[in-house]
């Protein structure tokens, strides 16, 4: 489960970001996680759970935001939506797809007080 690493990752970014702006606390915590990042959404909620207990970001919202996958399809020659890793292009049925978009996971904002 790579969930409880991100999450420490997470924890590490989001108090570091607080601790710049002079924070006394983390209220809300947004995430942008791409479609493709193979991140189990409910995993990682439940982790942040315990590593943000007694952190700055003790019991902030966790708001997530998905970024839809995209892929690219050399015969095709063109970029198409890409909903699992795996999947095949939806116009040639071609197993060539090299996901361009939605595979990270990142913190998009902090919101402090
Ligand atoms: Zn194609």
């Amino acid at each position: 489960m790579h969930e409880m690493s991100l999450a420490e990752s997470i924890r590490g970014i989001v108090e570091e970001t607080a601790q710049g702006q002079g924070a006394q606390r983390v209220k809300t915590i947004v995430l942008a996680i791409g479609e493709l990042a193979s991140v189990e959404v409910e995993a990682l909620r439940f982790c942040l759970d315990v590593v943000l207990r007694d952190s700055l970001a003790d019991g902030a919202a966790i708001k997530i935001e998905p970024v839809a996958g995209a892929g690219w399809c050399p015969a095709c020659d063109r970029s198409v939506p890409l909903v699992q890793r795996y999947d095949p292009c939806p116009h040639c049925d071609g197993y060539q797809l090299r996901p361009t978009g939605g595979t990270e996971m990142r913190v998009k904002e902090i919101e402090v007080e």
